[in-house]
């Protein structure tokens, strides 16, 4: 099968332009197998998924040593069926939530690695915990008798704009509530150490402001069709 797009390509030049020590989450939501393929022929390991059929699907029919990451808003009924070979769970966006994953995880023996979703981004429609939120969901403790998750640190959607100074400055608020987030929470664990924002839009300014992660789609794989 010949693609229109040169994943290949597309994914040297992401990854050139991405700075030591931030690593990139191919998102291939809504692209098919063979995408996936032409990036893992060319090295990448890590992708991103926001829907459990259409990732249940692709694990199926992909090599085993890929890393999944479920990227999107999860619903508690679906964690089930992820729980057995799911690498991170990107956007925790609620305690019910992350008491699922600890659960199904417990069933399969595993300790599954989440990041909590930020909500800081200016749009209703987005999930995630107010900063606010967050620092109470901590600060209740709750969270510290999970023994089946590992919260390794913090990702979130920036607003969908052009202007690139409101872009830069909720990426820099999150990066600040890590820091408070680390210090209070977690500051003798190295495993919290996650930073997780940046998309095709806005990637490069993630770097600048911190990520260790980006989730990259359209501009590897090209425009989704929905
Ligand atoms: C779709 C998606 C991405 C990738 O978006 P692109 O603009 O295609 O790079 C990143 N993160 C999340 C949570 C997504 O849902």
């Amino acid at each position: 099968m010949t693609l229109s797009v040169d994943v290949a390509a597309n994914l040297r030049a992401v990854k050139d332009t991405l700075p030591e020590g931030v690593r990139l989450v191919a998102v291939s939501k809504f692209h098919p197998a063979e995408y996936v393929m032409a990036a893992y022929d060319a090295g990448q390991r890590v992708f991103g998924e926001s829907h459990e059929q259409e990732l249940s699907k692709k694990y199926e029919a992909l090599p085993k040593d890929i890393e999944w990451h479920f990227i999107g808003h999860l619903q508690t009924n679906k964690v089930k069926y992820i729980a057995p070979y799911i690498s991170m769970i990107d956007a925790v966006d609620s305690m019910k939530l992350l008491k699922e994953i600890n659960k199904q995880a417990a069933k399969h023996d595993r300790r599954i690695d989440v990041l909590l979703e930020l909500h800081i981004a200016e749009e209703a429609t987005k999930y995630g915990f107010t900063p606010d939120a967050c620092r109470e969901m901590l600060e209740a403790g709750e969270w510290r008798e999970l023994e089946n998750v590992r919260i390794r640190g913090l990702m979130m959607m920036a607003s969908n704009t052009d202007d690139e100074a409101q872009i830069k400055s909720e990426f820099d608020e999150a990066a600040a509530l890590f820091d408070e987030i680390k210090s209070k929470y977690f500051a003798g664990d190295d495993m919290f150490n996650e930073r997780s924002w940046g998309m095709s839009g806005d990637y490069k300014i993630a770097c600048k402001c911190r990520s260790t992660m980006v989730r990259v789609g359209t501009a590897i794989f090209g425009e989704r069709t929905y």
